[in-house]
């Protein structure tokens, strides 16, 4: 479904994000994860293209085996980042005949296997590249909803490394909804008061599109370490600290932590009237799940 009519239908929309498994058995794993997540009644899922390089066919057969075997609305991720020009209209003309409706467009970060990847060679530098790219294909009529594809593009509230200005990365969010991007979705973060900020922020830069809140549970320690690197500058508040560093390195104890944290966030988030919250799951189904039975919204 168009995003535009899943905000119409949807006061405040559910997601989950997974990314492609690179083998066989971490891909029935995922379908089961599915399985139990298709339960609780997304609004729609998401899956992450090329993160880590490398998997990007991945993402296609993904998004096409969630269309296949399940009720969900698949939204993929596309990055520009290593792309020609013919290769991300290849991707894109091969979704739109299979009628995938909506594309999170990104920039994405050179693999690491790529070294020091010059992006001057990239057909798109920039997320607002894509998107306006998608935009004159959506124009050609190629796609089987006359609107073409919905847009989705990434919100940072803490900032992204790459620009320490923050006024000036309002500006870049802000070309990336005037080339025609439709919603954001936020990067995790801890503390709900750089989510609400941020808001602020976007509509007194006149950004009026629906904003998700994107969330991603502690599920250990080495887990957070983790995710302060691939999040990097996302700051962990001296309160969930100080909540995990209890837990004296029991994992079970930090588990507990991160979805009670998570679920404080989400409950305050809903009461702020979120737009949405999207669910990083890391292809795994227990703390989403729990964090819906803790808010009492389990569908399932
Ligand atoms: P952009 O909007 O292009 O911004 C990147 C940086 O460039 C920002 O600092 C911005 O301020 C700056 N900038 C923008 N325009 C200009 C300009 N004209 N001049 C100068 N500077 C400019 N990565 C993946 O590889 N695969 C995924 O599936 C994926 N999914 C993600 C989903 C979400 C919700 C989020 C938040 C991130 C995701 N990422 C993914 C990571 C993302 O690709 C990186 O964080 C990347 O560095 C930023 O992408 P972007 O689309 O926001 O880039």
């Amino acid at each position: 479904m168009h995003i535009q009519d899943i905000f119409k239908a949807h006061a405040t929309t559910f997601s989950f994000e997974f990314f492609p498994p690179k083998t066989p058995e971490a891909s029935e794993k995922l379908f089961k994860t599915i399985a139990q997540l298709e339960a609780l009644r997304p609004t729609f899922v998401d899956v992450t293209y090329g993160a880590g390089g490398g998997t990007r066919d991945l993402t296609n057969e993904l998004v096409l085996r969630i269309r296949s075997e399940t009720k969900l609305d698949a939204i993929p991720h596309l990055t520009c980042v290593c792309h020609s020009e013919p290769e991300i209209d290849a991707v894109i003309e091969q979704w739109a005949s299979k009628g995938v409706s909506n594309i999170l467009a990104l920039s994405g970060d050179v693999p690491r296997e790529k070294g020091d990847w010059d992006r001057k060679q990239d057909a798109f530098r920039y997320a607002a590249d894509l998107v306006r790219h998608i935009v004159k294909f959506n124009a050609r009529g190629r796609h089987p909803d006359k609107r073409g594809f919905g847009i989705g593009v990434a919100g940072f509230p803490e900032g992204h490394p790459a620009t320490p200005n923050r006024l000036l990365e309002l500006d870049h969010l802000k070309a990336k909804v005037d080339a025609g991007a439709d919603y954001i979705v936020t990067q995790l973060f801890f503390d709900n008061h750089d989510f609400y900020d941020f808001r602020e922020r976007c509509d007194l830069a006149g950004i009026k599109v629906p904003i998700l809140a994107g969330l991603m549970p502690i599920a250990s320690e080495k887990g957070m370490r983790r995710m302060a690197e691939l999040a990097a500058g996302s700051r962990f508040p001296a309160a969930l600290l100080r909540s995990i560093q209890r837990c004296g390195g029991d994992e079970e104890a930090v588990k507990r932590v991160g979805i009670h944290w998570a679920t404080e966030q989400c409950r305050a988030l809903l009461d702020h009237k979120v737009r949405g919250l999207h669910f990083y799951t890391l292809n795994q189904s227990d703390a989403t799940r729990q964090i819906y039975l803790n808010l009492g919204i389990a569908r399932g």
